[in-house]
């Protein structure tokens, strides 16, 4: 079947990924491939604007990829590659920063957080990261970017910087991204309060062992004014009910529902459930992870291919945007 259009979309090596990761990127991003051409990036050059150290760089790369291809990204029909791979997206990035005025991009909420976040490493990189981003989408000739509405801003700017890329230089080289606005569930971390993320060390990993998923589980939050076990909870203001939603059956969901409710079930057993039906759900994840990580030098291989089909496009972009520029 014809596709709809080519997808791109980008995400910091953050090594192995967590289920906010899982449930709010890359189910989505699997779910594109019976639709678009995806191209997904690994995006190692932006993450340089923040991470401290890269020693664990390469490690983050490779098991974000593994995570990725099995949880279903599949690489003989998606582009999967690592950004610093394809080297010419630093020359648009220089190329797209001559049509991008910086008042704009030190005006941006964005900038101004990690201004906030990082004071003593304001680098030049964080201010262009706009830039170098439009550069990502537009390198490949995207149709379309998913993104959740807080982030439809960016791609609001990526397709000014191609209106005045195409204007300053008299051409329709670029194609204008359009965002796909995709229905972002905020997972909350095991503190039930916080978006789930590694920094606050809140997250459950996807790839870890049952028995550690079973544990963190038995740590997460529930309704906090539930404080004996012979009180009543309210499911609804209970994240562990949140996560029975999406990983437990009809019927499973409807009793906590209603034994929560009046304290027949409790807290503890409550959980253990939600831990069985997770561990449960991601089983087969698991075995295809441990599958693909015992073939030596798989990943590199599905990260090299990319490449190499990444850069075929990328430097035909290139050739296009030389010559629209008329550089010598
Ligand atoms: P990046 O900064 O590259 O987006 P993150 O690790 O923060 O890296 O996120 C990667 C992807 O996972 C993003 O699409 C992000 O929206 C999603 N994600 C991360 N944490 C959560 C969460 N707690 N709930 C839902 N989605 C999340």
């Amino acid at each position: 079947m014809a596709k709809k259009g080519r997808v791109f979309s980008g995400a910091r090596p953050t090594g192995r990924q967590h289920l906010g990761n899982y449930l709010g990127a890359i189910k989505n991003y699997v779910a594109l491939q019976e639709d678009y051409e995806c191209v997904y990036c690994i995006v190692d050059i932006h993450a340089l604007t923040t991470v401290e150290t890269t020693a664990d760089l390469k490690q983050n790369t490779y098991e974000m990829a593994l995570d990725w291809l099995a949880a279903g990204i599949r690489p003989e029909e998606s582009i999967l590659f690592v950004q610093s791979h394809v080297p010419q997206v630093m020359e648009l990035h220089t190329l797209l920063s001559m049509v991008t005025q910086l008042g704009k991009l030190t005006d941006l909420p964005t900038f101004k957080e990690k201004v906030r976040q990082q004071p003593d490493n304001i680098n030049y990189g964080l201010v262009g990261y706009p830039v170098l981003m439009t550069a990502d989408i537009v390198l490949y000739k995207t149709d379309v970017v998913p993104v959740g509405i807080d982030q439809a801003p960016h791609i609001e700017f990526a397709r000014e910087i191609v209106r005045s890329f195409n204007y300053r230089f008299n051409t329709k080289v670029l194609i204008e991204p359009q965002a796909k606005h995709t229905e972002v569930l905020k997972v909350l971390g095991i503190d039930g309060k916080e978006k789930m993320g590694k920094s606050l060390n809140n997250h459950i990993e996807i790839a870890a062992a049952p028995e550690e998923t079973q544990q963190r589980v038995m740590q997460m939050v529930t309704d906090p004014a539930r404080v004996k076990r012979t009180d009543p909870g309210n499911p609804d203001v209970c994240n562990v009910y949140t996560m029975h939603k999406l990983f437990s059956s009809p019927d499973e969901i409807e009793m906590v529902n209603r034994d929560c409710r009046t304290a027949a079930l409790g807290c503890v057993d409550c959980k253990k459930l939600y831990a069985k039906n997770l561990n449960k759900h991601l089983e087969p994840f698991r075995a295809k992870r441990a599958e693909l990580a015992s073939k030596t030098g798989y990943v590199e291989e599905v990260l090299n291919d990319g490449a190499k089909r990444a850069c075929a496009i990328a430097e035909k972009t290139m050739e296009e945007v030389r010559e629209a520029i008329q550089l010598p």
